[in-house]
């Protein structure tokens, strides 16, 4: 048995084939010969534990296996994608893509030296947040602001400098796990704050947080039920009701609003949505959202407020630990801006774009794009449907956006094996399948990537 590892070639041997000379030139010598090593390892290993029968590739078949593997390996695992899933703020995909004032931005302000922590005016020292301060004041009526990594991180934060140490009110119907790991009861557990828990799952009253405060109480805590909805028998209490409890029992009242929606959803004809601005309307101490999701900004949990409880939150050790870079920051204050006049908003934040576009433009899209891949070999059929897109990101999970999408049936592969080989292909093309169909909504897929996705289908094998 160990003779056969003799028919394999050396590691240098294999260098000098064609192939990974050239990958060697592409890569870098070190890793190409690391590469080698550990395929050549792996390739021993197999032969050690197969039946007696197997033969060992010719030199230059495994040159060329070899140099297709690390092309593979060379792939970054983060790359740009196609979203034909329907799912606005897929949080898979990196949620909210940006505006292009936001890209703009960031690449101005990350190339060279930039004014983070310097006031321009005075040459003093000053507050990295000031330009997005201004804004967000500007925008939702708050007094101060303070930015961190995301919603999970703002959550936590908050309640550990206003609460830490003492008793958190909370609804039973708004212990929440938003997708992934943030679980509420969790978050707060990490706070240092006490999580209290009151009222049922579908029913809270104003008595049962009255009736649970004492001098162990840190905070009244609302919390927006994001990605699921309560319907039939159910109670709970508005904000301004929860605000006048805690103002007569001078507690903060801390309103996670989830989204942050900036201006009205309902034009498009999605409803219930808080506004970050109504909350502190109905005077709620501090709001917490995140950037990524309805603002359709970078990725940043954004905590505005009273000016008393955000000095605390800026002073808690946490919030330096949680802090926002540069890009972030400069791609906020981009977005933000736009919001100055909703009517830009709506024509250059993508998710909003993406929410206002007429249907019938998505079923011309549609049509063009069917026409263009559906005579490929390996395509079966190929129709346009009427479908319904989602919001995603955990908001709004029962409100439907009509929409139109590709369904496309392959001729002979399975439905698998071409979603698998639009996965892989570059850009990435990722849609829904769905009974033993690929669905592309056009609502997600950007006007500009209609090209490209037409070429992804012209470039794919047909086998
Ligand atoms: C999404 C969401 C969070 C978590 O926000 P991230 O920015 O993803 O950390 C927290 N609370 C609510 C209500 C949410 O909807």
């Amino acid at each position: 048995m160990p003779n056969i590892f003799r028919k394999l070639p050396s590691v240098s041997q294999l260098l000098e084939s064609p192939q990974l000379k050239q990958m060697v030139e592409t890569v870098n010598h070190n890793v190409v010969v690391e590469g080698v090593r550990s395929f050549l390892d792996d390739l021993r290993e197999q032969v050690s534990n197969a039946a007696d029968d197997v033969t060992i590739p010719s030199p230059q078949e495994l040159a060329e296996r070899i140099a297709e593997w690390l092309k593979s390996e060379e792939q970054p695992y983060l790359r740009p994608v196609i979203n034909g899933t329907g799912i606005i703020l897929h949080t898979g995909l990196g949620r909210a893509p940006l505006a292009a004032s936001a890209l703009a931005a960031i690449q101005e302000i990350s190339a060279g030296y930039a004014s983070v922590e310097v006031d321009i005016k005075t040459g003093e020292r000053g507050q990295r947040i000031k330009s997005v301060e201004r804004l967000l004041c500007e925008l939702t009526g708050a007094q101060a602001v303070a930015i961190v990594n995301n919603n999970a991180a703002a959550t936590m934060l908050t309640l550990s400098a206003l609460a830490g140490g003492k008793e958190v009110i909370v609804s039973r119907g708004q212990l929440i796990e938003i997708g992934g790991s943030y679980r509420l009861p969790d978050v707060m557990e990490c706070s240092g704050a006490k999580l209290r828990e009151v009222g049922t799952t579908n029913k809270t009253h104003l008595a049962d947080y009255e009736r649970a405060i004492g001098d162990q109480t840190g905070a009244l805590l609302k919390v927006h039920p994001s990605n699921f909805e309560v319907v039939g028998f159910t109670k709970t209490v508005s904000t301004k009701e929860m605000v006048e409890l805690a103002v007569r029992h001078s507690i903060p009242m801390i309103d996670d609003v989830g989204s942050g929606a900036l201006i009205d959803f309902s034009r498009f004809g999605l409803l219930n949505e808080p506004m970050v601005g109504d909350s502190l309307k109905d005077g709620a101490d501090v709001v917490l959202f995140s950037g990524d999701k309805l603002i359709g900004g970078p990725q940043c949990g954004i905590v505005v407020g009273k000016q008393k409880y955000i000095e605390k939150i800026l002073k808690s050790p946490l919030m330096r630990a949680m802090r926002v870079d540069k890009m972030t920051l400069a791609a906020l204050a981009a977005t933000l801006r736009l919001y100055r006049d909703p009517e830009v908003a709506m024509q250059e934040v993508p998710i909003l774009r993406m929410l206002a576009m007429p249907i019938e433009n998505l079923r011309l899209r549609a049509d063009k794009i069917a026409r263009q891949i559906g005579y490929l070999p390996f395509i079966g059929s190929c129709d346009v449907v009427e479908d319904q897109s989602m919001l995603g990101g955990g908001s709004l999970p029962t409100q439907k956006i009509p929409t139109w999408s590709i369904s496309i049936g392959p001729a002979e592969q399975s439905i698998t094996k071409l979603a698998g080989a639009l996965r892989v292909a570059k850009p990435s093309v990722i849609g829904r399948v769905q009974k033993e169909r690929l669905i592309l909504d056009m609502r997600t897929v950007q006007p500009g990537e209609d090209e490209a996705l037409v070429s992804v289908f012209e470039g794919l094998n047909s086998n």
